[in-house]
């Protein structure tokens, strides 16, 4: 479960202002953050390559404030997509739309996650739309199954910690959209999500079994080494070839555990996050596992 302290600082302004900017904090982002310019996310794709992993591309940024920052945010996402192609790779990407103005208006995001897609469709490629907090959930769902419905190629992400996901699920499995699945990031109100880890777990392997079953080629993110093997199982025992699914890591996280699964001839994707505004990913990514904030302490130490 996400640590309450580090996810209430990655909401903090001057915390945020402070650390994007310095030095230092540059230098630690770079354990999850493949970079600042898309030359260094490409370079992780094309290394990802070399070890038979694909990619999808985040531009980070989120919750933006001005339509000129989404409008922004969207060119940025299309000049992801163009370059992957460019340089021979799938063209795939993951954006939030609260960097698209959920917060400020539905129609310049339906715009803007439209075009993005159509690009995306131009190039044969793919567009992943992440799920952020509770507050969002309803109208990330609703602008992808009506982008979907215009025949254009967006999934989205559902978060195994809240307890709606499984009507969720049913709604997206019967419209075909491809979903990743998650444990989920952010912190939640126990009326809306399970409240202790064995919870959110079950909720996962659950959800896990019906998306083999019955969803569209999901994908199954997550570093959680008994869920993977349930799910190796899983796959097995319903007799599914390597093609009908994928796992997905995040960037600089069990290297490890995804060059195993490639041995074993399973498809894994990384998830390669670049950019400036790297803070809050990065406070989420150590709310996860506190462990790390103590392993970038000791290394500053030293
Ligand atoms: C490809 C991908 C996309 C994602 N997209 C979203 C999204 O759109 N919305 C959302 O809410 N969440 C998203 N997440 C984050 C997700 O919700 C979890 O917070 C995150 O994956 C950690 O959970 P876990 O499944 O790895 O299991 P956990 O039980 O948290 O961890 C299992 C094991 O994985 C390793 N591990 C996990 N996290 C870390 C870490 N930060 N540093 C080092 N080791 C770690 C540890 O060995 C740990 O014991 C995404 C995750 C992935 C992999």
């Amino acid at each position: 479960m996400p640590n309450a302290l580090l996810i209430a600082l990655s909401h903090n302004r001057r915390l945020r202002a402070f650390a994007e900017r310095s030095p230092l904090g540059r230098r630690m982002a770079r354990r999850f953050v493949a970079g600042e310019s898309l030359a260094d996310a490409l370079a992780a794709v094309e290394a990802s390559r070399g070890a038979g992993v694909t990619a999808t591309l985040d531009h980070l940024g989120e919750n933006v404030t001005t339509p000129a920052a989404a409008e922004q945010a969207a060119a940025s996402a299309v000049e992801s997509l163009e370059a992957l192609h460019a340089g021979g790779f799938e063209a795939n990407v993951s954006v939030k739309l609260t960097q698209f103005g959920l917060d400020l208006n539905a129609a310049l995001v339906q715009r803007l996650l439209r075009s993005v897609a159509e690009r995306a469709a131009a190039l044969g490629g793919f567009v992943r739309v992440d799920m952020e907090g509770s507050a969002y959930t309803d109208r990330t769902l609703e602008l992808v199954l009506a982008t979907h419905a215009a025949g254009l190629p967006v999934g989205t992400v559902l978060q195994s910690a809240l307890r709606r996901t499984a009507g969720d699920a049913e709604r997206l499995i019967a419209a075909g959209i491809r979903i990743r699945l998650v444990k989920g990031a952010y912190r939640e109100p126990v009326s809306l999500a399970f409240a202790t880890k064995a919870e959110v777990d079950g909720s996962y392997r659950w959800l896990t079994e019906r998306l083999l079953a019955a969803g569209n080629y999901p994908a199954i993110a997550t570093h959680d080494p008994n869920i993977i093997a349930a799910t190796l199982g899983a796959a097995r025992q319903q007799g599914l070839p390597p093609e009908r699914f994928e796992f997905q890591m995040l960037y600089g996280i069990r290297r490890d555990l995804q060059a195993s699964l490639r041995r074993q001839g399973w498809r894994v994707r990384v998830y390669v996050p670049y950019g400036a505004e790297w803070y809050p990913y990065f406070m989420r990514r150590l709310a996860e596992r506190p462990a790390n904030l103590l392993f970038l302490l000791r290394n500053l130490l030293r």
